[in-house]
């Protein structure tokens, strides 16, 4: 992908106030450069703990930094997301993906006093195409205070691992931990049947802390087995952070589009509209028959043709022809 923009003599400033966020807060740069002049010069906070912005890197700093102009990103430091919810179960999530994204991006806004925020959420379960493999859905959020608009976009992937095992010994563990991708994948291991207070492990990347938490939890558990599982938490989870980094770009594609009517930036994808007729019997089926884009600033919206380019669709997707 190639940066649209001039290029620009402005020297880049990047403050990340942890170590280890600098090169994850150049892709922050990049989607900014590519809003400019729309959004230039302001301060984006990054509601994100755990490690998904080292998912988001560029690689060509030089240039990005170059024609970045004068932006200053920020990191908070103690920002505690976990509040909205863990994946482990201890504190609940209660809103939808959407709005836990978007409260992380304001709690990083809050802490940094900044107009812009942008945070990711994450969810698994069944793939919506076929329930019998395993799907992840990620979802990225800019929050622009100003505008007065939220700008989504998401990416769903089958290449994700969620199941879950029970073991006595680490031995009986292998080939579980060597299909998931172990160690460079982190687990969780607790006992499979928990008394009450009895705590679980996770972020765990090596045998012997694995085989020491499975030797307790086992133990501790009332039918004498340790339940495992991946921890899908982003620096924990190679897979996630691939996806987490195709959505990167797909949102920095977005945000350099602008709305026809209005300006802003971020114009694209908003939802499909169902109903491709059958090549048999013409009747509406569940294929997309058409795109609806949209600004998330105002109300322009614009009908596409859906990505497929089908006129028709396949019998077999009919509820009338293959029940
Ligand atoms: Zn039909
Ligand atoms: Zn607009």
């Amino acid at each position: 992908m190639t940066c649209n923009c001039a290029p620009s003599s402005e020297q880049a400033t990047v403050v990340a106030t942890r170590s280890g966020r600098t090169l994850a807060a150049q892709l922050v740069v990049w989607m900014v450069v590519q809003m400019k002049p729309q959004i230039f010069g302001l301060m984006v906070a990054v509601g994100i703990i755990h490690a998904e912005w080292d998912a988001l890197t560029v690689r060509d700093h030089a240039r990005v930094r170059a024609e970045a102009g004068e932006l200053a990103l920020q990191c908070p430091a103690d920002l505690d997301t976990d509040a909205l919810g863990t994946f482990t179960g201890e504190v609940e999530r209660t809103g939808t993906p959407l709005e836990t994204a978007i409260a992380k991006a304001r709690l990083g806004m809050a802490a940094s006093g900044t107009a812009l925020g942008l945070a990711n959420e994450g969810s698994f379960g069944a793939h919506p195409a076929n329930p019998f493999i395993p799907g992840n859905q990620e979802l990225l959020v800019l929050v622009d205070e100003e505008r007065g608009m939220v700008v989504q976009e998401s990416l769903l992937s089958h290449r994700t691992c969620h199941s879950q095992t029970r073991a006595l010994d680490i031995d009986a563990l292998q080939p579980y931990l060597q299909r998931i991708g172990f160690p460079r994948q982190g687990v969780i291991v607790r006992p499979a049947v928990a008394p009450a207070g009895v705590h679980l492990y996770k972020g765990l990347t090596d045998w012997t802390t694995v085989a020491n938490a499975l030797g307790m939890c086992a133990h501790a558990s009332e039918d004498g087995h340790a339940l495992v599982q991946p921890d899908l938490r982003a620096h924990l989870s190679p897979l996630r952070m691939r996806v987490i980094r195709r959505l990167g770009w797909r949102m920095a594609e977005r945000l350099a589009r602008l709305c026809p009517s209005c300006a802003s930036p971020g114009f694209g994808r908003l939802e499909s509209r169902s109903g491709l007729p059958c090549a048999w019997c013409a009747e509406p089926t569940r294929l997309p028959l058409a795109e609806i884009q949209g600004c998330s600033a105002c109300s322009h919206r614009e009908t596409r043709p859906p990505a497929h380019g089908l006129r028709e669709a396949d019998a077999g997707y009919c509820d009338r022809c293959n029940p």
